[in-house]
């Protein structure tokens, strides 16, 4: 028998040795049952198994890997990511760690994406690393009363009319879990939506990517600890500060980098001697970077599964869709994802008759992602495209960028906002991302503005002032709470994921 190590409290996390090795919880610790299991303990399965244990669902998160990974991978959280952890209450973590970007950088001093003007009351983008974005998630799904176990391998995905049968491998031993629903949440070479046979879309682009963090000497002043980028004969380099003077530096060269060959220096050294030499070439600025943590070169790809679900199984984030690192959506998107599906399985899980909600998920974030993919495409062909017509592409949509309704809308809609009015209390589209607004009747209700109103987890129904109800409230079957706003002369009812109804 396994020793059981760390916390074994029926609803926390398993493990979290400090060691090394990988020491788990005994199997006969892993419930037979659970109402969801959440495969994968990345950010975005994290999220959901929260959502689904704020709506009361029973959530397992099976977690392959015994810690969370150091690798940094993403690094921006944007203005939406932000908002969606304010509607839980748990954004003020985020912000203190993070470091505040005012624009995102698009290859030119001159061309940037200012966040200043987004209608959001997070006006930037923030540079966290991924893995204190995971510990932080971590934490709120544990404290929503999510049971996370790490170390559990899910190897066989079965359905059946009951339900979903996972086999589980821990500690060289599998056992079976039964779940009414799985989500599949274990990114880009997902198991979960190999098993369930769901094929995926892939185009692999011809054009490698050098990402590096470390520390960087310039021969000039120190830049500004903001993000830059510069693009020359050579290729394009982005420069995105942690705010502690490291700097993830991507590099996209115009020629094919030289195969990977094993010598005696070790690949290490090798690395860092690439990446100097192509940022030299490319910003010819006498740039050098010291203290190399993390290096990785590879081919940028989309990846998109053909359907978000089948029967009882459900996919969310990279297990869904994979994005090439520009403008950094691959993390945000996922994490939408996670908003989007929690109650819609809470309430299926529940109630058979919400079963629909999860066809609308599947349909609603599948559009979204295309729409992200067809952005992070875009900027990746601008970035990346080899010289003669990648500069004129270059220049073409660098001068674009300089306009400012081009700017503005390139904010919205790398910062996550894309649908909502650009007017308070304007317009207002069903499915648009609900702008958080002042409540009234603060004396009846403890609820200031809509974001605190959608930490219960509930619909919320916002009434004008003397306003009638929406006639689709009374309708309501899922909890709702009504609220007053003079932000809009019509009532609305905003769902639980912080978008309109
Ligand atoms: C170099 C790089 C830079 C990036 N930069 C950005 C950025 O700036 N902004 C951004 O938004 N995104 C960025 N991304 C993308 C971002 O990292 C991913 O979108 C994000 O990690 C997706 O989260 P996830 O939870 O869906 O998947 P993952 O983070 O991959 O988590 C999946 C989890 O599932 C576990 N797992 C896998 N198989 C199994 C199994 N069979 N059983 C149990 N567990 C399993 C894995 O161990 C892992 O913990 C970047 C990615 C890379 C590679």
């Amino acid at each position: 028998m396994d020793k059981v190590v760390a916390r074994c409290q029926p609803w926390g996390v398993v493990d979290g040795s400090p060691r090394r090795e990988c020491r788990m919880a005994s199997p006969s610790f892993l419930p037979d049952a659970v109402q969801v299991a959440v495969v994968g303990g990345g950010p975005v399965g994290l999220r959901l198994a929260a959502e689904l244990s704020l709506q009361g669902t029973e959530c397992l998160v099976l977690e392959r890997d015994c810690r969370i990974s150091r690798v940094t991978r993403a690094l921006v959280l944007h203005s939406r990511t932000l908002e969606f952890l304010d509607m839980r209450g748990i954004a003020a973590p985020f912000l203190d760690l993070g470091h505040r970007y005012r624009h995102y950088p698009l290859g030119s001093a001159h061309a940037t994406v200012p966040f200043a003007g987004v209608d959001s009351p997070f006006p930037c983008a923030l540079a966290l690393a991924q893995h204190r974005t995971t510990h932080l998630l971590e934490q709120s799904a544990l404290k929503n009363g999510a049971l996370v176990v790490r170390g559990a391998e899910v190897t066989g995905v079965r359905e059946d009319d009951a339900g979903v049968v996972l086999t589980v491998r821990q500690s060289g031993r599998t056992r079976p879990i039964r779940a009414a629903y799985v989500a599949g949440c274990d990114g880009a070479h997902s198991t979960v939506r190999r098993l369930a046979g769901i094929p995926a879309h892939r185009i692999v682009h011809p054009y490698d990517v050098v990402s590096v963090d470390a520390r960087l000497d310039s021969p000039g002043p120190p830049p500004q600890q903001q993000p830059w980028g510069r693009w020359g004969r050579d290729g394009m380099a982005l420069f995105l500060p942690f705010g502690d003077g490291r700097w993830r530096v991507i590099l996209y060269p115009y020629r094919p980098l030289p195969a990977r060959r094993h010598t005696p220096g070790g690949p290490a050294d090798i690395d860092t001697a690439l990446a100097q030499a192509l940022l030299r070439r490319i910003t010819g600025q006498g740039l050098a970077l010291r203290e190399v943590e993390w290096f990785s070169r590879y081919r940028c790809e989309h990846r998109h599964a053909a359907r978000y679900r089948h029967r009882r199984v459900l996919l969310a984030g990279d297990a869904a869709h994979v994005h090439p690192p520009t403008g950094g959506q691959g993390l945000n998107t996922g994490i939408a994802d996670a908003m989007s599906l929690g109650w819609r399985l809470a309430a299926a899980a529940a109630d058979p008759r919400y079963d629909g909600l999860l066809d609308a998920y599947a349909r609603e974030r599948r559009q979204s992602a295309a729409r992200v993919m067809r952005l992070t495409g875009a900027l990746l062909h601008v970035n990346a495209t080899p010289a003669y017509w990648g500069h004129a592409l270059r220049a073409a949509a660098l001068a674009g960028a300089r306009l400012p309704p081009v700017r503005r809308r390139l904010a919205v809609v790398l910062a996550g906002l894309q649908g909502r009015s650009e007017s308070p209390g304007g317009r207002v589209s069903s499915g648009a991302p609900a702008p958080d607004v002042p409540l009234t009747d603060t004396a009846t209700n403890p609820h200031r503005r809509l974001f605190e109103a959608l930490r219960t987890g509930a619909h919320v129904h916002l009434v004008p002032p003397c306003g009638t109800p929406d006639p689709r409230a009374a309708a309501m079957t899922l909890p709702l709470l009504t609220v007053h706003t003079d932000a809009y002369r019509q009532p609305h009812i905003v769902r639980p994921d912080g978008h309109f109804l």
